[in-house]
C-alpha cells in the first residue's frame, strides 16, 4: 500500500482544509509522508491559485508543521506549477509538480478541467471542433513545459480526459489521439528520464471518473517506455487524502509495473523511493 500523497491543496489555494487539518488527517491514516502542492500564481490570474501575498504565510506554515509534527509524519513543501506560473522560484521548493490546466490563444483562455461545456467550447473556438488538434496542442504545451522546468512530477498527464467518461467528448482510443499522447511521453522521457508520472485519482473523487489519470492505454505505454509512476489523489480536503489508492495500484499492476514511487523526506529534501506493487 502507498502511505503518502504529494499532490494536495489547502485553503491557501482552492482546497477546503487548512494545512494542519490535512497533516492531522494524514497522520491518522498512518501516512509516512504528506506533500503540499499549492497552485502557484499565474499570468493571467486564475481564481484557483494562491494569492501572491499569501505565499510567505503559507511557506511559514508548512515549515512550522514540519517541526511540530516531525516525530509523527514527514512533510514536504512542494508546488504545482502551471505553464504560465509567476512569482515563485521553483528551486525554493522541496519538489515540483508540472501541470497544464489551460489552453490559450492571444488573450483568450479556457480551463481544460473546469466543465465539459468549457472544454467543448474551447475545442470549437480554438480548433474548429477537432479534438485531435486540441489534444496535440495540450500535450505539446505540457511536454514543453515539463522539459523546461524539469519537475519532480508530471501532473495528471491526460487531464483533457477529465470529462470524457465513455467517450463523451472524443474517442480516446482513436489511434490518432493515442499517437499524439504517446509521442509526448517519449519526448518528456527523452529529456527527463527520472520524472515521476502521477497516477492521479482526483477526478474519481471529484466527478466520478471510474479510473485515474492516465487512462489504461497510456499507463501501459508509460510502463513500456520505462517511466516511473507515483500515486496521488490531487486532494482538496481531508476526506480524499488516499481516495481510491487501491484502484490506482490495481491499474498500475494491470499495466505491468512492478514498482511504484513515493516521495519521502530525507535530510530536508524530497527523495523518490520505489516500493514493490
Ligand atoms: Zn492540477
Ligand atoms: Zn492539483
Amino acid at each position: 500500500m502507498v502511505h503518502s500523497n504529494c499532490h494536495t491543496h489547502t485553503v491557501f489555494c482552492d482546497g477546503k482544509n487548512t494545512p494542519e487539518e490535512m497533516v492531522r488527517a494524514a497522520a491518522e491514516k498512518g501516512f509516512a509522508c504528506l506533500g503540499f502542492s499549492f497552485h502557484c500564481p499565474m499570468t493571467p490570474d486564475a481564481v484557483w491559485t494562491i494569492r501572491p501575498k499569501k505565499i510567505g504565510d503559507y511557506t511559514a506554515e508548512i515549515r512550522r508543521l514540519q517541526q511540530v509534527y516531525a516525530d509523527r509524519i514527514e512533510i514536504l513543501h512542494g508546488v504545482e506549477l502551471d505553464r504560465d506560473y509567476c512569482g515563485v522560484d521553483p528551486d525554493s521548493f522541496d519538489y515540483t509538480i508540472a501541470s497544464v490546466h489551460q489552453l490559450t490563444k492571444g488573450d483568450e483562455h479556457f480551463d481544460v478541467d473546469d466543465t465539459a461545456e468549457t472544454l467543448r467550447t474551447c475545442c470549437e473556438r480554438f480548433y474548429g471542433g477537432d479534438w485531435c488538434a486540441l489534444a496535440a496542442d495540450y500535450y505539446d504545451r505540457l511536454s514543453r513545459f515539463v522539459i523546461d522546468v524539469q519537475p519532480t512530477v508530471v501532473g495528471h498527464y491526460d487531464l483533457i480526459e477529465k470529462f470524457n467518461e465513455h467517450g463523451a467528448l472524443f474517442d480516446s482510443l482513436d489511434p490518432r489521439y493515442l499517437t499524439v499522447a504517446k509521442a509526448h511521453i517519449d519526448r518528456i522521457l527523452a529529456h527527463c528520464p527520472d520524472v515521476l508520472f502521477e497516477v492521479n485519482t482526483g477526478a474519481m473523487y471529484r466527478c466520478g471518473k471510474a479510473q485515474p489519470y492516465p487512462a489504461a492505454p497510456l499507463l501501459r505505454y508509460l510502463r513500456e517506455a520505462g517511466a516511473k509512476v507515483i500515486v496521488t489523489s490531487d486532494s482538496h480536503n481531508t476526506d480524499s487524502l488516499d481516495f481510491a489508492f487501491a484502484t490506482a495500484l490495481a491499474a498500475i499492476r494491470a499495466a505491468g509495473f512492478t514498482e511504484v514511487y513515493e516521495l519521502r523526506r530525507q535530510n530536508g529534501k524530497a527523495v523518490a523511493r520505489p516500493t514493490a506493487v
